[in-house]
């Protein structure tokens, strides 16, 4: 497991950590740093970093804003320096960005699912449904997208960075070639550095002993490390960087027969989350992991009866398929030639350790996930959120940030009585990259995707519904956009709790370090967003709110508590 900070467990177990919500006493922090004129600042620009004896010298509050440090928060001088560096950290990695020094527009401070996949057989437009399915899970990943057909027992492939539809759009014969009534689709999203590399964009195709084999993989291998490490020590050679990879090989060395046996016996070495397809030339196989972290379900096409896996149910409707019901965790289903379906089970058997943030953030709203619909998960999140943290004086408006707030609003606002309005306008038409090298130009990046409607908000005492704060850089810039366009107050309400700690199961997420609520309280993120109040979906209700099931869900992220410890602690991170 990854060694938590010693200030992140300081901070776990002080009894501000436990509070969800916050509400300065009053309003007007300074805004800007009193130090920075005479300070060395590594950033060698102005800093807005509000020093701890500069919010309230009379009062206890340094001990509520940042536990970064206990010395530091003695010590402004320190804190500000700190506090510079970790902007500094954040400003490389933003410049960064994976992609060769290029600016990501689409940095808006979310998790980001890395995965979906696809798999169909039965249909003769087997790889333009797949097109189609990827299309809806777009959401899941947009770095790079592939199909793989089989026709006559002949396995084709198709892969490149980009869109589904800038990979299958742009040049018609890439579908036209991928013949067959069976193929399996995967959309990838990269961390840094694997973005730009096409051996990395799924499905893999290799050949072994038997014939050939096509993967794809939506999840995230905490044993890839040491499981790589063995097998080259045993002259596999690797191609790409994907813990992906290395099932295909377990496959490979497999001694036993026939091909489902040699899945089985690989995904058995396997730790951490996946839902696997694979593809052969007479059969399609569909594995989930024992605890079952990611989504995977099972429909057949009302036309034909062709069976069908997706990661999400929205990719299902998108084709008329029927949504049959869920892959079991554990459970790995394999269609033969004819359609017929056989089910298997991994050992040993495990709890089910579903991924709560699919109902908070990555699944899309009309899609049923872990069986549970997706858009009435977040409106009772939304509801148990307003009795549970009200306004303190009430308010005038709820307002969700775009999109997916929505329905967390929606239930904030009818269950609080006050009106849901759109306030912020999301823009669909902005591009994915723009090359902006300045800070200044980078933080008017939000107005390109986010504009305030003023006559729904000036004068108004605003609550704004999010689903999550990662970093907080986005959350600052939106709470800084509504204020510009005359709200009298702005109280922020999340619709999940703080986020902790980073996740090893197939979610991108930055180092704990970087995420704003393991660095300090909510008193202290309220500060650093510049919100009137803040209050986060406490632990506690998220349970109540999935019911008994509640055990059956992965809170790592909230908790540190991770259900399968990871084996090393930033390989494990590694990219599919
Ligand atoms: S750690 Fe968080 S994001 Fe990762 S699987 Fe668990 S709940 Fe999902």
């Amino acid at each position: 497991m990854a060694a938590a900070p010693a200030h992140a467990a300081a901070a776990a177990s002080s009894p501000s950590r436990r509070l969800s919500s916050f509400a300065p006493q009053q309003r007007g922090h300074a805004q800007r740093c009193p130090f920075s004129p005479s300070l060395p600042n590594p950033l060698r620009q102005p800093c807005h970093h509000v020093a701890p004896s500069a919010l309230d010298p009379s009062s206890s509050s340094r001990r509520l804003v940042p536990v970064y440090s206990s010395s530091a928060a003695q010590n402004p001088i320190l804190w500000h320096l700190q506090q510079c560096q970790q902007q500094q950290l954040q400003g490389e990695r933003a410049a960064e960005g994976g992609h060769g020094g290029r600016i990501e527009w689409n940095e808006d401070d979310k998790l980001r699912e890395e995965c979906g996949v696809v798999g169909i057989l039965g249909d003769p437009q087997a790889s333009r449904l797949c097109s189609l399915g990827l299309h809806a899970l777009q959401h899941r990943g947009q770095e790079g997208a592939g199909i793989v057909s089989c026709d006559q027992g002949k396995l084709k492939s198709v892969t490149g960075l980009g869109l589904v539809s800038e990979v299958f759009g742009s040049d018609p014969s890439r579908l036209d070639s991928l013949t067959g009534d069976s193929a399996i689709g995967h959309v990838r999203y990269s961390t840094a550095g694997a973005a730009s590399s096409p051996h990395n964009v799924q499905p893999f195709l290799a050949g072994y002993r038997f014939g050939h084999v096509a993967v794809a993989h939506n999840g995230n291998l905490v044993n890839y490390s040491v499981l790589r490490a063995r097998l080259e020590e045993s002259g596999s050679i690797f191609n790409t960087s994907s813990d992906t990879e290395v099932v295909l090989h377990l496959i490979a060395i497999s001694k036993t027969r026939p091909f489902v046996a040699r899945v089985v016996e690989a995904c058995e070495q396997l730790e951490g989350a996946y839902s696997l397809l694979f593809l052969t030339s007479d059969k399609l196989i569909a594995v989930r992991d024992p605890y079952g972290f990611r989504p995977l379900v099972m429909g057949r096409r009302r036309a034909n009866g062709a069976v069908v896996f997706a990661s999400e149910t929205c990719a299902l409707d998108l084709i008329d398929a029927d949504y049959e019901r869920e892959v079991n965790p554990g459970e790995l289903l394999v269609v033969d030639a004819n359609g017929k379906v056989s089910s298997l089970c991994l050992m040993p058997h495990r709890d089910r350790q579903a991924c709560v943030f699919e109902h908070i953030y990555f699944a899309l709203p009309n899609s049923v996930v872990f069986g549970r619909p997706v858009h009435r998960e977040r409106y009772n999140f939304g509801a148990t959120l307003a009795t549970e943290s009200p306004v303190p004086g009430g308010a005038d408006v709820v307002i969700p940030v775009p999109d997916s707030g929505f329905f967390a609003a929606l239930g904030y606002a009818e269950k609080s009585g006050l009106p849901f309005q759109q306030g912020l306008i999301r823009s669909h038409y902005v591009g994915r990259t723009f090359i902006q090298p300045s800070q200044e130009i980078r933080d008017l990046g939000v107005r390109l995707k986010l504009a305030p409607v003023r006559g729904i908000l000036e004068g108004k005492r605003v609550v704004v519904v999010d689903d999550s704060i990662v970093r907080g850089t986005t959350s600052s810039k939106i709470v800084r956009l509504i204020r510009d366009a005359g709200a009298k107050e702005v109280h922020m309400r999340i619709a999940s709790p703080p986020i902790v700690g980073s996740c090893y199961y197939g979610v991108d997420t930055p180092r704990s370090e970087e995420l704003i609520s393991n660095r300090m309280d909510v008193e202290g993120v309220c500060r650093e967003i510049g919100s009137d109040s803040l209050a986060f979906l406490s632990l506690d209700s998220l349970k109540v709110s999935l019911g008994e099931e509640a055990p059956t869900y992965c809170h790592a992220c909230f908790t540190q508590n991770y259900p399968v410890p990871p084996k090393e602690n930033e390989v494990a991170r590694a990219v599919l």
